[in-house]
């Protein structure tokens, strides 16, 4: 894609600090490190996110996001790692190709915050919401 920033580093217009690369995959340092080694795992090809990924290029993708986790917790001393993907505009997604955000963690006091995942939201149908979702696969 012409005006993608991530298919500008694919190509090495856009340069990127690399910390692996294969013929589909590609990952690079996060330009704003939220933790010390925040890394975004792509594919070379683009995607605009991960609604649109194809099952065996996701595959490839997350092996590495894998490998990156493992690595950052072997090599920085990470003690966990988040992996996030967001997906369109709505869920916080600002660059417009599929990646994968490997953030290592060295402490639940570091700049990333999970407190959202602990909202509840009262008088849910979960059975129906379960079944609308499972009905879809
Ligand atoms: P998201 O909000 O999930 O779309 O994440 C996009 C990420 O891309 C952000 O964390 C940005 O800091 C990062 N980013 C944007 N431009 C670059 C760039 N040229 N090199 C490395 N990371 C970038
Ligand atoms: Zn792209």
């Amino acid at each position: 894609m012409d005006n993608c920033i991530f298919c500008k580093i694919v190509k090495g217009e856009i340069p990127c600090y690399k910390v692996y690369e294969d013929k589909d995959v590609l990952a690079f340092l996060d330009i704003s490190q939220t933790t010390v080694g925040h890394t975004l795992v792509i594919p070379k090809e683009h995607f605009d996110n991960l609604l649109f990924c194809p099952r065996d290029l996701l595959e490839k993708v997350m092996h590495v996001a894998q490998s990156i986790a493992q690595a950052q917790v072997s090599s920085l001393g990470a003690k966990g790692v988040n992996v996030l993907i967001n997906t369109n505009e709505v869920a916080g997604q600002t660059v417009m190709h599929f990646h994968v955000h490997v953030i290592p963690r060295y402490s639940n006091e570091d700049a990333l915050r999970l407190e959202f995942l602990s909202n509840k939201i009262d008088k849910l149908n979960l059975p129906a919401i379960a079944e609308n979702i499972s009905n879809k696969l």
